[in-house]
């Protein structure tokens, strides 16, 4: 049994050393002396390839992998950016030849350069990615992610119904973004100890020095808050040695915390060399066998960030401040009446009850409709109508009644099963809208059917499926379901 895989069955606390795999030799050569070390404080520690994140000249995941000697303790992550099953299927399959079966499955950041109106990027989404690694190993470890900093209740709430669809689909770990505000921290673990199948959780953490969260503030779903800049900019005005190490005494503060708070582990990010990881390991023993409660932490920590003089750090951004269990919002008037028109015109023509809709159904199921020029007209048809009124892109299997008729190819990732980690506020990653899988959480909840977002495991859609109506498709799948379910009978 892997190292990672044993120390969460074993509620052993662990640490994951997360490596963006570059070309450069020396940089190889530093970590393998890392890897090869195998622990942090007493803690088992393993790596885990990034994948997608970096430059365009970064190596694969299992390239990494490969050039640190494939150690079977790997975590290897698979980014669904711009990629299919298929992609995913060949990686496993790589993995397994190499005798790798660890799996971290994220929906991805956005692409570099890939902007809103341009041609869609297609995301192979955490959900169907998991379902689908599953059926392929059915024995492999396989991860997922939260980001519980959010302070909408959009956009907070959609994020844990996103993650229970996870553990359905067969997570047996979920990766916290990373994130510095504690109280979103207990928050998390809250949730997931009420999960009826409550699965380890590790954190994301990283030494926080100035330069770091000038740049993390630019990436999606990270927040970083002015005051804590602020706090940052004044250790390196005493110095960069004082903020070098007040900042790595608060990285060890916290992954003490987050053990104490429950977290089976850490994935530590920005950890280059030896040297680093024996001074973290010092600061963290030293940290450790002085903090004995959560309690004696939390004053620990909020001390951590504040100096004589300075203003008090505040990790909550200026405009939200939504706490778990805090429910205040609604759909708006057009949303719900929208809603209740989509659903009254599907109800017509696609619950197959009723002989409009059976006169419908019988109509699609034609075998006239599967290809040449009647599907194409078809399938103008279908675009001409949907597309003004729901942004359809005519992906050829609609998925609208499970999504409260907010088109998931309005997504700019076309996610369906909800959002990514990447929404500010309620604000797309992309900037240029509100995120509508907050639009739908809105909408969920004023049709009292939130319990949907969490438990309808929406498929992906394949590019070769694209481009053609949904509605043959729609009575053919119910005609199949129903004939399914009449054998089983
Ligand atoms: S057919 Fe696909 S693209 Fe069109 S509305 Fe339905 S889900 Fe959206």
């Amino acid at each position: 049994m892997s190292v990672l895989k044993q120390a969460l069955n074993e509620g052993r606390f662990v640490c994951v050393l997360e490596i963006i795999p570059q070309q450069s030799t020396a940089r190889l050569a530093t970590l393998e002396r890392i890897v090869q070390r195998g622990h942090l404080a007493g803690w088992p520690l393993l790596p885990a390839f990034s994948d997608r994140v970096g430059l365009r000249s970064d190596l694969s995941p299992l390239a990494g992998a490969g050039a640190l000697g494939d150690p079977a303790s790997s975590l290897l992550h698979f980014s669904g950016k711009d990629r299919e099953r298929a992609d995913l299927l060949l990686q496993m399959e790589a993995m397994q030849a190499r005798g790798l079966r660890q799996l971290l499955l994220l929906s991805g950041d956005r692409l570099p350069g890939h902007r809103p109106g341009q041609a869609p990027v297609r995301y192979l989404e955490s959900v169907p990615a998991l379902q689908l690694a599953r059926a392929h190993g059915p024995d492999w470890l396989l991860g997922a992610a939260l980001n519980p900093f959010k302070y909408r209740e959009e956009e907070g709430g959609a994020q844990y119904l996103k993650a229970q669809k996870k553990l359905l689909a067969g997570a047996d770990f979920l990766t916290l973004q990373l994130g510095f505000d504690a109280a979103k921290h207990i928050e998390a673990q809250a949730w997931m100890r009420a999960q009826a199948c409550a699965k380890p959780m590790l954190a994301c953490v990283m030494q926080l020095t100035g330069k770091r969260a000038a740049a993390l503030q630019k990436v999606p779903g990270i927040v970083i808050t002015e005051s804590m800049r602020g706090l940052l900019e004044r250790e390196r005005q005493v110095s960069p040695a004082y903020a070098g190490a007040r900042s790595r005494e608060r990285l060890a503060l916290q992954i003490v915390g987050l053990q104490l708070m429950g977290y089976a582990g850490v994935h530590v990010s920005g950890l280059h060399t030896l040297d680093e990881l024996q001074a973290l390991e010092r600061a963290i023993c030293k940290q450790r066998d002085s903090v004995a409660s959560l309690s004696a932490w939390t004053e620990r920590w909020q001390a951590s960030w504040e100096m004589p003089d300075a203003p008090g750090v505040c990790f909550t951004p200026d405009a939200g401040a939504w706490k778990m269990g805090q429910s205040n919002v609604a759909a708006t008037r057009r949303e719900r009446l929208k809603y209740t028109l989509l659903s009254k015109v599907h109800g017509r023509f696609f619950s197959r009850t009723g002989w409009l809709s059976q006169a419908f159904g019988w109509s699609m199921t034609r075998p006239l409709w599967q290809d040449g020029i009647a599907a194409q007209a078809l399938h103008a048809v279908e675009r001409t109508i949907k597309r003004p009124l729901l942004g359809c892109d005519t992906c050829g299997r609609c998925r609208l009644q499970d999504t409260f008729y907010i088109c998931p190819e309005t997504c700019p990732k076309g996610l369906a099963n909800g959002p990514c980690g990447g929404t500010h506020l309620n604000r797309c990653e992309f900037g240029d809208r509100e995120c509508v899988h907050s639009v739908k959480y809105r909408i969920a909840k004023s049709a009292g059917q939130l319990p949907v977002l969490a438990l309808t495991l929406i498929p992906d859609i394949e590019a070769g499926h694209r481009r053609r109506s949904s509605w043959p498709e729609w009575f053919a799948r119910v005609d199949s379901t129903s004939r399914q379910a009449c054998k089983r009978r």
